[in-house]
């Protein structure tokens, strides 16, 4: 990365390829160049083999089976079809929908897409740190009630729901749940069947892995889910996902499985003390500034930061040396405030103070200190 000059705290937006990702990745592009599909040569089954070995590690690291998982071409399009797919199979049985306000908008739009086709969602609220109200979950689940859907991990201020406690109502009431896991996975155990959790979305590129491959976890048995597919054509993965499969993809996306599990404890703890040293020393020369999200056991890597008085586009423009976000990165061009900031009790002057750092498995002590250095250097020379 030396034709950078700056340091990367931007690991929710996406994060680097792990180099043991990469040596996965190369030679699978000579070895398993055949199309997973051709049945009748050597090329094609060398390729499944390598589809089927990556899908294995995906499903281990879930605690699924492989049977249960459906490659996809990133979160956005595991979440579409888990909410779509049940939506369009399931809207015979009812047409109600529950999520919540601090959804990404891989769900939120596809929310607004099924109320555009018919279906009626409820948007939870959320508290100060993000965590929804179990008892108004119970209370919002209806007889037409389908699917819940909620976000496993908040992408913007780290708040890590209870799945499992979601899943004992969701079981309980008989309705399907999809989490979005694309944020909470690598950071916390998972385990579907533990948590009760039907549909389950992750993505290769926010854990390491390479860009435009992620997969759906659905479950097969107990219940059995079907699924309307959002593409047709050759009938990949048992009809519910057509095209060709992008077999390096799969095989860089299953190892950084693989390594999510292996290094969660020691990225975790790495990622806490480094989290801990960045926001004392900036508290220490600036006692007004807050991190939003929850106190303790939030995302490790995540510092939604609250610097009252600044806004944050002059701080993205004065802190030349890091590269980090507003509050929101996907909304960076949207003169709202970040609605999850909002959902969360921020006044809009709060929201638009707001700059979220995303540490990740590459950051180095060394690199928290500069950031942090820059960050107060900058309040500083710009007092408020
Ligand atoms: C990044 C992200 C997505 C979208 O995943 P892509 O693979 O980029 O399509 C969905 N949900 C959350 C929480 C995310 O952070």
């Amino acid at each position: 990365m030396s034709e950078f000059t700056q340091i990367y705290l931007d690991n929710h937006a996406t994060t680097p390829v792990d180099p043991r990702v990469l040596e996965a990745m190369i030679p699978s592009f000579k070895t398993c160049f055949g199309n997973a599909a051709s049945a009748t040569h050597e090329y094609g089954w060398a390729a499944a083999k390598c589809v089927d070995t990556a899908r294995k590690k995906v499903a281990e690291s879930i605690g699924s089976d492989p049977k249960d998982i459906v490659f996809t071409s990133g979160g956005t399009e595991a979440d579409n079809l888990a909410l779509i797919g049940i939506y369009e199979a399931y809207k015979g049985n009812g047409n109600h929908i529950v999520t919540t306000k601090v959804e990404h908008k891989a769900v939120l739009e596809t929310c607004h897409e099924l109320e555009r086709r018919g279906a009626e969602v409820t948007y939870l609220g959320v508290d100060k740190e993000g965590y929804i109200d179990l008892s108004e979950l119970e209370k919002a689940i209806t007889d037409k009630t389908i699917l819940v859907s909620i976000l496993f991990g908040n992408n913007e201020v780290g708040t890590i729901q209870n799945m499992k406690a979601v899943g004992e109502i969701t079981s309980k009431k008989s309705v399907f749940l999809h989490t979005d896991a694309v944020q909470a996975f690598g950071k916390t155990p998972i385990d579907v069947d533990a948590m009760k959790v039907d549909l389950l979305s992750l993505s290769g590129h926010k854990i390491y892995g390479p860009k435009g491959i992620g997969a759906l976890y659905a479950r097969q048995r107990s219940p059995r889910i079907k699924l309307h597919p959002l593409l047709f054509g050759g009938g990949q993965e048992r009809g519910l996902r057509s095209g060709t499969l992008n077999v390096p993809g799969i095989v860089g996306f299953g190892k950084a499985c693989e390594l999510a599990v292996e290094d969660m404890k020691s990225d975790n703890e790495r990622l806490i003390d480094l989290k801990a040293q960045f926001l004392s020393r900036i508290q220490e020369s600036f006692p007004k500034a807050w991190i939003n999200g929850p106190k303790k056991n939030g995302l490790p890597n995540n510092i939604s930061l609250t610097l009252p008085g600044y806004k944050a586009p002059d701080l993205i423009q004065g802190i030349k040396k890091i590269a980090f976000s507003t509050g929101s990165a996907c909304s960076s061009d949207n003169p709202k405030p970040s609605y999850v900031l909002s959902a969360i009790g921020l006044s809009d002057e709060d929201a638009f103070a707001t700059i979220r750092f995303g540490l990740g498995r590459m950051t180095t002590q060394e690199e928290v200190e500069i950031a942090s250095q820059e960050v107060i250097e900058y309040i500083k020379s710009n007092p408020k």
